[in-house]
């Protein structure tokens, strides 16, 4: 059996430190935000090479904050991608605001710029690119338009990690980057969290005062809040493995380079493309092939678990019926969400392993 993704594996490599962080934390009682998350908010914003990390409970609301300190409310429209966790566009729908979509570009599975002016309206506030997969977005492209009409750029990287666009960090290119820690995610807590960083020192003061019931000081509310405050544990728990986190990330880039070399044949497979420039962090290695559900159930039958990232499209998703989209809006999109198949990728997977999954693609390949 290979499992798309190992958290007890990576549990094992680690924990006597991890242990011995949560038990602190128990002897602390310090069990809502306190040391542990605030020296984790000043680690994570190092990482990321901002000023500031703003510690929350799940990526949702890191997303949700961030477009609120943006300014987003009702009335606003917000631009993103219908390729993307239903999450991008709930939190734009929480603002009150309406998510306004635009197509992917096929090869990074991310925004295209070139779609992006047609969506600008005089109502539009933000945009809000998703660094899919661990690859980040074409960010000077969006960074230019969104400079020339005056809109906040809110980058969704929860799924990126140390993801970097021409040496700049993913989250450090725009007026504020989400990101979420749901233990699957390349950093991962014990539970759930997230987190936005920002160089803005007037956004991230408003972010703090957000996640914490709209408080200045103790039962001084000045805004309407929210409780998203992150969990000590949690922060304990990403401190230890914020520290392993590169290390992490090179073996996932290591196993996707050697996929690419053994899935090289398969002409018929179409493998991740790293754009110019940009460290793509793999946490998902997709592969695409028109005959993708045909492909999964032969893997499935070797034993070997994938994903599908995504398989419906926002736009076609029941909950977001209200937008109005219609199938065929996005071509590209919902192109790619029939045809993607995300290959088991994790940082403890053995050469052995990947090697498994290649030969059974191939031989599924030469069944057909
Ligand atoms: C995981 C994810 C989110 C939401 O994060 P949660 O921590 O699950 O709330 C948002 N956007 C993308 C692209 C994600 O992958």
């Amino acid at each position: 059996m290979i499992p798309f993704l190992d958290l007890k594996a990576q549990y094992a490599g680690i924990k006597d430190e991890l242990d011995a962080a949560v038990l602190a934390v128990l002897g602390s009682a310090q069990y809502v935000l306190g040391d542990e998350v605030a020296r984790f908010e000043a680690e994570f914003a190092d990482y990321c090479g901002t000023k500031h990390a703003v510690a929350v409970n799940t990526g949702t609301s890191a997303l949700h904050l961030a477009l609120l300190a943006a300014g987003v409310g009702p009335g606003d429209e917000v631009v993103t991608v219908p390729f993307t966790f239903v999450a991008s566009v709930s939190a734009i729908c929480y603002t009150g605001a309406t998510p306004v979509l635009v197509d992917i570009e096929p090869t990074t599975f991310t925004m295209d710029p070139e779609r992006i002016e047609a969506a600008i309206t005089a109502r539009t506030k933000a945009i809000v690119p998703v660094h899919l997969y661990g690859q980040m977005a074409d960010m000077d492209a969006i960074n230019e338009i969104a400079d020339r009409y005056g809109l906040a750029v809110i980058e969704d990287a929860c799924q990126a990690h140390g993801a970097e666009y021409f040496g700049h960090r993913a989250g450090s290119m725009g007026a504020s980057g989400c990101f979420s820690f749901y233990p699957g995610k390349n950093l991962g807590a014990c539970g759930e969290g997230g987190i936005v960083v920002t160089s803005d020192d007037k956004q991230a003061e408003m972010l703090r005062t957000l996640r914490d019931w709209g408080q200045s000081k103790r039962y001084h509310h000045v805004v309407k809040g929210y409780n998203y405050r992150m969990d000590g544990i949690q922060g304990a728990v990403l401190r230890v493995k914020l520290r392993h986190l590169e290390r992490w990330t090179e073996a996932r880039r290591a196993h996707a380079r050697r996929y690419s070399e053994l899935l090289a044949d398969m002409p018929h497979l179409r493998k991740p493309v790293a754009a110019v420039g940009r460290r793509h962090v793999f946490h998902v290695y997709a592969v695409r092939s028109p005959d993708r559900d045909r492909l999964r159930l032969a893997l499935e039958a070797e034993g070997i678990q994938t994903g599908l990232h995504y398989p419906i499209p926002v736009h076609l998703q029941p909950a977001h019926a209200d937008l109005g989209y219609v199938s065929g809006d996005f071509p590209e999109a919902e192109a790619a969400s029939r045809e993607v198949l995300s290959l088991p990728l994790y940082p403890e997977m053995t050469n052995e392993q990947l090697a498994i999954v290649a030969a059974a693609l191939e031989d599924c390949l030469h069944v057909a």
